[in-house]
């Protein structure tokens, strides 16, 4: 749909043949409105706005380096210490989804070869929506992350493979750690691209959280619940996502 056939006051959009609809949010963007596309995705109608925004600026600091490091349970943990949390919503859903999927479990038609109840249907489409939901908050959320970093760091190190997400016992926190990995990586590609900063990415099964950042020796096992460990070598105590993001960034350094 080009721009000259919709128009967006606040927060409604008048359509063609529909008038005036309300939309779930106003835009947040200030720019020339180029088009927009409608989509339907788990019984959700979407608006997607193209909006033209001025190039990303490239930092100020082109030496400058960060390695991140992303979290099942936070959104992701900075080489200088810093935790982003993520939305209290996005944990709200995870939480309820993670509910709805036991309920489904126990529905008529969740066994192989069992006929499909309408329950089970009715429940296995507040999942998809419910899912949807959370992609857009956890989109959201790497946007904002994803130009920070773009416009405060030169390299950024990240990891090659979503590790964590692979580790995690829960199905459905692996799903949602995978789609959030994914999402993070191509916005931080197209994003630094356009700002000329450079990501760096770890090799395959580099051991980010397991080497101690300050000696380099390899602890022997750590499993996820372990928050917080200290090397046997030097005795450094460490946070163990805000080391795998240091350990993170001195690769990125090592290999520019
Ligand atoms: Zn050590």
């Amino acid at each position: 749909m080009s721009n000259d056939q919709f128009e967006i006051k606040d927060s409604f959009v008048k359509i063609p043949n529909l008038g005036w609809v309300k939309l779930s949010e106003q835009l947040r963007f200030d720019g020339k409105i180029l088009g927009a596309a409608i989509s339907r995705t788990a019984g959700k109608w979407y608006m997607a706005i193209q909006v033209e925004m001025p190039n990303i600026s490239a930092s100020t600091s082109k030496n400058q380096a960060v390695g991140v490091d992303l979290g099942v349970k936070v959104l992701a943990a900075l080489s200088d210490g810093t935790e982003i949390a993520g939305s209290k919503a996005s944990r709200t859903h995870e939480k309820q989804l993670r509910r709805l999927n036991q309920s489904l479990s126990r529905k008529v038609g969740a066994k192989k070869g069992e006929k499909k109840s309408a329950n089970f249907i009715k429940a296995r489409k507040r999942i998809a929506r419910l899912y949807a939901r959370i992609a857009n908050i956890r989109s959201d959320e790497t946007h904002k992350l994803t130009t920070m970093l773009v416009q405060n760091y030169g390299i950024i190190g990240i990891e090659h493979l979503n590790v964590k997400g692979m580790m995690s016992n829960h199905k459905l926190a692996r799903s949602v750690a995978d789609m959030s990995f994914f999402e993070f990586r191509r916005q931080l590609e197209y994003k630094a691209e356009s700002a000329a900063v450079k990501v760096v990415l770890a090799y395959k099964w580099f051991p980010s959280s397991k080497t101690c950042n300050v000696c380099g020796e390899k602890a022997d096992g750590l499993p996820l619940n372990v928050r917080e460990w200290t090397c046997m070598h030097c005795g450094s105590h460490h946070n163990r996502d805000v080391n795998a993001a240091i350990n993170l960034r001195n690769y990125a350094l090592a290999n520019t």
